[in-house]
């Protein structure tokens, strides 16, 4: 499970690692949030309206969930944790860093990995390239990231992503160690 602040590239760090591992499948998340330019239903999240959330939380079909900022919600579907893992594949989850607290409660062989940027400065300047979110939510994103950052030591690993060739190999590295020793069968869902 991958977890760290908005911005400092787990997506593209993911991406890159299931290019390089065909056992391993990224569990498409749910969201409220509105869809970026690019982004595909069900391809990068389920984009579901507040009353579909809430009623999926509801029905209990979220492994975790939580609200971030500017109060959209994001959640971890049970079904695609269960798709993958029943396909054989290695889950991997993308989260921030109280979704990654609860999922290694309740899963405590899941492997978690921080990424962080190189610098605050650096998120920063990553964040407003991005430039999809209002400045306000900008500002929120880099607020929370501060507090996100000063948690990296609670996570099994930490990997900084100054330069992206260098961070996916040390990605693919802990992964693979990873599931090379699984403590239970549970670890499956480690790496992710
Ligand atoms: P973004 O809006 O930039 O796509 O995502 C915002 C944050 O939500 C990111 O840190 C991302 O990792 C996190 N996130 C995405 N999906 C989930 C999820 O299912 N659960 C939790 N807890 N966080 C998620």
């Amino acid at each position: 499970m991958v977890t760290g602040p908005s911005g400092a590239g787990k997506g593209t760090l993911i991406r890159r690692l299931v290019e390089r591992r065909p056992d391993l499948e990224v569990a498409v998340s749910a969201t409220t949030r509105g869809r970026r330019a690019g982004e595909g239903d069900g391809r990068h999240y389920h984009f579901l309206s507040d009353e579909e959330f809430r009623q999926r939380v509801e029905a209990d079909e979220f492994l975790e969930h939580v609200a971030y900022v500017s109060g959209h919600r994001y959640g971890t579907l049970r079904s695609e944790v269960d798709r993958i893992l029943g396909n054989g594949q290695g889950c991997v989850l993308e989260l921030e860093t109280v979704g990654a607290r609860r999922v290694k409660e309740l899963l405590p062989d899941t492997v978690t990995i921080f990424v962080a940027a190189p610098s605050f400065d650096e998120l920063e300047r990553r964040l407003r390239a991005r430039a999809t979110e209002s400045t306000g939510e900008i500002g929120e994103r880099l607020e929370l990231a501060r507090r996100q950052t000063a948690e990296a030591g609670d996570f099994d690993h930490v990997i900084v992503n100054d330069d992206v060739e260098r961070a996916v190999a040390e990605l693919e590295e802990v992964v693979g160690e990873a599931l090379a020793s699984p403590p239970s069968p549970a670890a499956n869902a480690a790496s992710g």
